[in-house]
């Protein structure tokens, strides 16, 4: 069972009523605006047991479909390993809404600023979906959400406790789909997640 480590927590955040909307047409980074096809909000059971961040909509995947993790390999994968990890209520989500291109229209990570910006409407999700636990997929994600210096080491990972929120750090998918590790190993580490959560749910 993953022990768990206690943080203080430095966020907090309320929804501003319009929050949808305000999403929907944001154009705080005006790459990101260029670059998408829409803006891909979370999606998933609200009340949440658990919320997945990932990092952006794929070109091929959100971009096109409008659903984080649907209609691409990694998305596949992961709504895979949830239904084989039998995890109810869940809400999957990213750090960033848009989908980031390079100059060839191939997908790239969010900079800093455009993870920066759009940290107010992952809060928002987060804060409506009240997951009791949240997973961090890849280390982009994990260090936006346990902090800059966190060190990214799933396999074996305990979870984080910062403030309320119950962090706990897993492999991206497309780490997986790279074959930098097996699916045989994710879905034993979606199985000590439905432990964790379980436990999570029971406390
Ligand atoms: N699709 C997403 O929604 N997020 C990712 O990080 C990758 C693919």
């Amino acid at each position: 069972m993953p022990a768990t480590v206690v943080i203080q927590s430095t966020v907090s955040s309320t929804p501003q009523p319009d929050y949808r909307g305000a999403m929907l047409g944001c154009v705080r980074c005006p790459a990101l605006v260029e670059s998408r096809s829409r803006v891909v909000p979370g999606d998933g059971e609200v009340p949440a047991n658990i919320a997945f961040v990932g990092l952006a909509p794929g070109r091929f995947g959100g971009d096109r479909t409008g659903i984080p993790f649907s209609g691409d390999r990694s998305g596949d994968l992961l709504r895979r390993m949830i239904r084989r990890a039998d995890l109810q209520r869940v809400f999957i989500t990213n750090v960033v809404r848009c989908n980031p291109r390079d100059i060839r229209g191939r997908n790239r990570d969010p900079d800093a600023h455009e993870i920066a910006n759009c940290r107010s409407h992952l809060e928002t999700e987060l804060v409506l979906a009240r997951p009791r636990l949240i997973v961090a997929l890849g280390r982009i994600a994990w260090r936006e959400l346990a902090g800059r210096t966190a060190a990214f080491s799933p396999v074996d990972a305990s979870a984080l406790r910062i403030g309320d929120r119950l962090l706990f750090p897993m492999y991206h998918p497309a780490y997986v789909i790279r074959g930098s590790y097996t699916e045989r190993r994710y879905a034993r580490d979606f199985k000590r997640l439905a432990k964790l959560l379980r436990t999570a749910i029971a406390d």
